[in-house]
């Protein structure tokens, strides 16, 4: 009796994990990606198991643990981070149609290894007490002689602005990107902040008129804080060699050694598809990296914008010469 009980627990337990499961390695944090999955759950019947931590202790989880992982997703933000899993060997190439044609070819690695589901913009926000929009342009002219005093960054420590400069040695070339960070560190009214959003602070103080953030953080600000004089400026909109603005994913590959490969392929799938991203992007208020799904509201109302179409993955090939270039500016 025991034994065919012991029998029948072994039976069901082989049973619910071939009953379709999905194990997802998340630096994006819970309240971002609880409700996706349960929604992907409800849907499906197909049950997401998820670890969050940092996107480091993660990867280096995933290689520790090797062809043992249980990990079958690797979901992290910035395409920086992407590229970095992939160059370690970290990710699968995925073969599917449906990815090609919800996410947009500059939104996802060239060699397929991962996807962007999201998009944030890196762009100016600017104290409208001092600055008249008119009076900004690009990436380029903030390290303009006008800007002398008057712009904050945050620290070139962040993957953010490391694939922000990594992206602009590729569009600009490595000579004109030193110059122009140069120009910036030049222009620092104040040290480098730690975050986005002391640094838009600092510009809603009078500290400063002008600084660079993503999106997202600007709109959890202004949600909180409405009457911070700020605004957001879309920059390298006009047609002389300025190319857009600078945009950046989150995204997710399917792990090196996925045991349940094809559903977490399944599960990539639905995250870039008309239904999914939506709640995928609005929770953060970010962009839906598919472009047949229109931005929240709230978002949307930050204006359109053309964005840069230079590929996310050059955030992670050109971050290490980036690195050193901010370094050799004097940009901490
Ligand atoms: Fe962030």
């Amino acid at each position: 009796m025991l034994k065919t009980v012991l029998l029948l627990t072994a039976a069901l337990a082989s049973s619910a994990v071939q009953a379709a499961e999905v194990v997802v390695y998340s630096a994006r944090n819970e309240q971002l990606i609880k409700p996706l999955f349960d929604a992907y759950t409800k849907e499906t019947g197909v049950a997401v198991k998820f670890v969050t931590d940092k996107e480091g202790p993660l990867m280096a989880r995933l290689k520790a643990e090797g062809r043992n992982t249980p990990a079958d997703l690797f979901m992290t933000v910035d395409a920086g981070n992407l590229w970095q899993a992939a160059e370690e060997g970290l990710l699968k190439p995925v073969d599917s149609k449906a990815l090609k044609a919800n996410i947009p070819a500059h939104l996802r690695d060239p060699g397929n290894s991962w996807f962007g589901l999201s998009v944030r913009a890196r762009t100016l926000v600017y104290n409208t007490n001092k600055v008249k929009p008119g009076e900004l342009a690009s990436y380029e002219d903030l390290a303009g002689p006008k800007w002398k005093g008057r712009l904050c960054l945050r620290t070139s420590k962040k993957v953010y602005n490391q694939s922000l400069v990594a992206t602009l040695i590729g569009e600009y070339g490595e000579a004109k990107t030193e110059a122009m960070v140069k120009g910036w560190v030049a222009n620092l009214a104040t040290d480098p902040f730690p975050d986005d959003t002391k640094a838009m602070e600092a510009v809603a103080a009078g500290l400063c008129d002008v600084t660079v953030v993503n999106t997202y953080y600007y709109g959890r600000l202004m949600e909180k804080k409405p009457s911070l004089p700020l605004a957001i400026f879309w920059p390298n909109q006009d047609q002389k060699g300025n190319t857009g603005v600078h945009v950046n994913v989150s995204g997710a590959g399917v792990t090196r050694y996925a045991r349940n490969e094809a559903e977490a392929v399944k599960l990539l799938e639905w995250l870039s598809s008309e239904k999914a991203q939506n709640l995928y992007a609005d929770v953060n208020m970010e962009y839906p990296a598919n472009p047949k799904v229109k931005a929240d509201p709230a978002v949307a109302a930050w204006g359109v914008f053309k964005q840069n179409l230079i590929n996310v993955a050059e955030a992670g090939k050109l971050q290490a010469k980036a690195v050193m270039l901010m370094d050799r500016a004097g940009y901490k």
